[in-house]
């Protein structure tokens, strides 16, 4: 596969992670390096969910290569599509029937038409967000019962970080065979951060708190340490976890 020269070195990740002050185990897994930065949130519930969310990542995993600097969207979407598979399967009354499930969301580096262009995909509550210019933007659209009733006009926004049943996503990865992945490409901008998580960051900060963050142009690794640090000093209900993705200036 041809690779992007201006591509070469120009993106610079860091990753974090914290099982939180409440929970036992952390279920959340992730990944970051190129080609693919993605963060797993295995499921609460599930007597299985750090072994789901590791099952995404070991399958996007297979992306990364040495001599590849750049993926598919097929291959991308097709490594959703085997841990789903693999999930199922594992899920099945057959398999002894122990439901397991998780969400995943992130950014790939695709070639399209000879240039580089982020390839975004999301299944659940984990988030992708944009930070460029000052601004910090969800670019991924929550699968999770609050916030279809925000969409639908039921719920007002202001009142989503308190309803009860805030943590109920509505797809996941695990449970239907059709896996229905949300995915949108985007170009690669010099300056722009995105930031990765699970929802053990955004239940504990608002989205200025962690703009803040993003904004003191600190590197990667240090951004999404410090992001991690202050969910579990907010209180730390959920495991926590965190990958930034920095585009060099030009
Ligand atoms: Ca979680």
């Amino acid at each position: 596969m041809s690779q992007p020269a201006l591509l070469r070195g120009q993106i610079v990740a860091g990753s974090a992670t914290d099982v939180g002050r409440q929970r036992e185990r952390n279920e959340d897994a992730m990944l970051a390096r190129r080609p693919v930065f993605a963060v797993a949130d295995g499921m609460g519930g599930h007597a299985q969910g750090d072994v789901a969310s590791r099952m995404v990542v070991e399958e996007l995993d297979h992306l990364v290569q040495d001599d590849e600097s750049v993926t598919t969207s097929d291959r991308l979407l097709g490594a959703l599509r085997a841990a789903n598979e693999r999930m199922v399967a594992a899920s099945s009354a057959a398999a002894g029937g122990r439901p397991m499930g998780t969400t995943a969301c992130g950014v790939a580096l695709v070639e399209l038409e000879g240039e580089p262009r982020w390839l975004g995909f999301n299944i659940g509550d984990s988030r992708v967000y944009r930070f460029a210019d000052g601004e910090l933007q969800q670019v991924s659209v929550d699968h999770s019962e609050v916030a279809e009733l925000v969409q639908a006009g039921v719920l007002d926004a202001a009142l989503a970080h308190t309803y009860p049943r805030r943590n109920v996503v509505t797809r996941s990865l695990g449970h239907d065979p059709m896996l229905q992945v949300d995915a949108w490409v985007a170009p690669v901008a010099p300056g722009e951060r995105y930031l990765l998580c699970s929802d053990g960051l955004t239940g504990e900060l608002s989205d200025d708190d962690v703009r803040d963050v993003l904004a003191s142009g600190e590197p990667a690794q240090e951004t999404a340490e410090r992001l991690v640090r202050a969910a579990v000093d907010a209180g730390g209900r959920d495991n926590v976890t965190v990958v930034v993705v920095d585009v060099s200036p030009e």
